[in-house]
């Protein structure tokens, strides 16, 4: 290691994709000792000229969609085609602290031992937001590596397709053929997000296929195109994960948002909203994290907390006073209180 605190060895295994680097090197972005951070962020400016080529694709839907065969089937077909494919994973439910709904070695079998592609589970613990810093910080490492597709997978609860949206350049939602028969199948808040809708299991109902396609594309219609920039009108397709029906027509949708998009422009324009969106929520996360580690701050929080829920004081002045507290000079402790010496000044 040299002295500016870079791994050289590790980011050459790394450039060559080697999987024992690759793995050694997201190990470590996920630490979080202090001296492991140091070196991770070194190994990032190392790679980071060599990031941000690979097409982004985010993949969400709810359990037994059929996400890690549809992943699996497009990886095969892709890697068929000369492409190298990362596969990375956001599990909200390790965040929960529930059991893990991705990421169980079983999956995409086919795929993960295939020499271009790379699988990699979600981070295994943290916020959320943490997750998806790891997950983020993964992408670029995979991107140093060469692979040229990046497909970042999670289940459709919570927050976590909000996440995977804002750090890929499509997002793609998966859904089942009964959408069509069931309003609340359809959320709203990530249909908004949704760059292209694809309902998956059209072999089991091709009618409720065509169905859920029509309802869903007209839900779409409503949303509108993706901001103003964008152009874009969300797609709806059917698929056929199983038989790999489909996969051609998905794969052609893909690249021809991705072209228009370069072509207008929205496509930089996403990257960069998403590079500051990252820098910021890197931010929010370790001044919030100062903030509660704050000894003034954690002295007076749960008692804080109690009168907001309460309602003995309003939730903004509630912040305000922990803000205050926070950002006040740590004085050395006395025993006086402060109003006593303020006075003894005036005299
Ligand atoms: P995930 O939980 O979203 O990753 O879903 P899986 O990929 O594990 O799929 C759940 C189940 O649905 C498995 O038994 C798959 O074989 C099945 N499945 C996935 N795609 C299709 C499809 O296109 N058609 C049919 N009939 N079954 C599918």
């Amino acid at each position: 290691m040299g002295s500016s605190g870079v791994d050289l060895p590790l980011c050459d295994g790394v450039r060559r994709a080697e999987r024992r680097a690759l793995a050694k090197a997201i190990t470590l972005l996920e630490s979080t000792r202090p001296d492991h951070r140091i070196r991770a962020d070194a190994l990032l400016d190392t790679l980071l000229p060599h990031t941000g080529k690979a097409l982004r694709l985010g993949i969400s839907g709810v359990p037994g969609v059929g996400k890690s065969t549809f992943i699996e089937a497009l990886g095969l077909m892709l890697i068929a085609q000369g492409h190298r494919v990362a596969v990375l994973a956001i599990d909200p439910s390790s965040s929960l602290g529930g059991g893990s709904i991705l990421g169980d070695k079983t999956r995409m079998e086919r795929l993960s031992v295939a020499e271009a592609a790379y699988i990699r589970p979600s981070p295994a613990s943290g916020t959320l937001g943490g997750v998806a810093e790891k997950t983020r910080e993964a992408m670029l490492v995979c991107e140093a590596a060469g692979y040229d597709v990046v497909v970042v997978e999670t289940v459709g609860v919570g927050q976590s397709e909000t996440a995977v949206a804002s750090m890929t350049d499509m997002f793609v939602l998966l859904q089942l053929p009964n959408a069509g028969d069931d309003l609340q199948a359809i959320k709203k808040g990530v249909m908004e997000i949704a760059d292209l809708v694809v309902i998956n299991k059209a072999d089991l109902d091709a009618a409720a296929a065509t169905r859920a396609q029509a309802f869903i594309s007209s839900s779409l219609r409503m949303f509108g195109a993706h901001g103003v920039a964008e152009q874009w009108q969300p797609q709806v397709m059917p698929m056929s994960a199983l038989r790999g029906d489909g996969l051609a027509a998905f794969w052609a949708t893909v690249e021809e948002f991705h072209r228009l998009q370069r072509a207008n422009g929205a496509f930089d324009a996403r990257r960069k909203k998403q590079a500051l969106a990252w820098m910021w929520d890197t931010i929010h996360a370790r001044l919030q994290a100062d903030f509660r580690k704050h000894p003034a701050v954690r002295q007076a929080l749960a008692d804080t907390m109690r009168d907001v829920t309460a309602a003995l004081v309003a939730p903004s002045v509630a912040a305000r006073r922990l803000l205050d507290l926070f950002e006040r000079p740590t004085e050395p402790t006395s025993e006086s209180p402060p109003t006593q010496g303020h006075h003894a000044r005036h005299h």
